[in-house]
């Protein structure tokens, strides 16, 4: 069975949240409902946006640069991160993403979808102009971006290491016929020292991301183990760190056996709400099989707000058409 932390987090959030973000969407046109769910899915608030591109261009022009030891020009790998942002734009704001000629695959990075364009939802010229300026401003400054190492740039730090991979998704554990697979922004790796960075770009300190990097830290650990032998590497050869590009902070966070064997009880406990999970969606679930939540300040920053209350209100029957008007006629307090 696959355990995934985001799945169950959005399960127990709201019910029929998981429906809308994991069960139903579907890229394909050939069903108008679930490809709008798809849409939804994939659909951006600003801040996201802004998030999403920061994240790219670190993994593609400045993580991978570093691992072709080139000679980086932050100000240009800035410039580019604006230029994208720019045609992103572009793409949403054309709603060119309805077009069924064209796959979020094949269209590549400039692939998006924005709330505002999709929902139609005001907003000004200085808001867009402002995500451009946080994207072009983060992007610069990570020539001084701090490391673990006191006084070497995260820059230098990462070329210190033979191994640099961004954005992993191959390593996994498996236990009690569980299987986890962590997604991990950079691992870097010399000889049997680990180091796992979760790059954040949020100014808000609330959200604690200390469960997924341990996630991440036993799919390494295990993997390693398994490959070279228990001997080879222990937890203390491994390193958490979630970097924040935004307010340029380092955190790191413990990985001991404690927090391994707490995290590995913490999903054994839970693997019987995501095997629930899974066996409703095999069993060709209905949007009604998935209650929705009873803390309606959830609602507030749900992708398919609109979505559930239209199908609230048209007795779960869903109409392009019918759909758009509700979209364009209704408010949200
Ligand atoms: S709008 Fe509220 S009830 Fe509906 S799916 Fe989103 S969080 Fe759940």
């Amino acid at each position: 069975m696959d355990w995934s932390y985001s799945a169950l987090t959005t399960f127990r959030r709201c019910n029929r949240q998981y429906y809308f973000g994991y069960v139903a969407p579907s890229h394909y046109f050939t069903d108008p409902y679930r490809r709008k769910l798809f849409e939804l899915k994939n659909s951006k608030s600003l801040h996201m946006w802004q998030g999403s591109v920061i994240d790219y261009i670190v993994e593609t022009e400045v993580v991978d640069g570093l691992r072709k030891r080139k000679k980086l020009n932050f100000n240009q790998i800035a410039q580019k991160g604006v230029e994208l942002a720019q045609r992103q734009f572009a793409f949403s704001e054309s709603l060119k993403y309805r077009e069924k000629g064209l796959s979020k695959a094949g269209v590549g990075a400039d692939y998006c979808i924005l709330d505002i364009h999709e929902s139609q939802k005001p907003y000004t010229e200085e808001e867009i102009q402002n995500v451009y300026t946080q994207i072009h401003d983060v992007l610069s400054k990570f020539s001084t971006l701090k490391s673990p190492i006191d006084g070497r740039l995260m820059s230098n730090f990462i070329e210190d290491h033979s191994l640099i991979i961004p954005n992993v998704r191959f390593i996994k554990f498996e236990f009690e016929n569980i299987r986890v697979t962590p997604q991990i922004d950079l691992l870097l790796g010399k000889g049997n020292k680990a180091v796992i960075i979760d790059w954040k770009v949020s100014d808000s300190d609330v959200s604690d991301y200390s469960l997924q990097l341990i996630i991440a830290g036993i799919a390494v650990l295990y993997t390693n183990q398994q490959r070279f032998g228990k001997a080879y590497m222990r937890s203390t050869d491994i390193e958490l760190w979630e970097v924040n590009l935004l307010t340029q902070e380092l955190k790191k966070h413990p990985f001991t056996t404690d927090e391994i064997n707490q995290t590995i009880d913490y999903i054994y406990l839970n693997a019987d709400e995501s095997t629930l999970m899974q066996k409703q969606e095999s069993q060709k679930p209905f949007v009604d099989d998935f209650p929705i939540t009873d803390k309606p300040s959830t609602c507030q920053f749900c992708k398919f707000r609109y979505m559930c209350s239209y199908l609230l209100e048209n007795n779960y029957e869903y109409n392009e058409q019918q759909y758009s008007e509700f979209v364009q006629t209704t408010e949200f307090t």
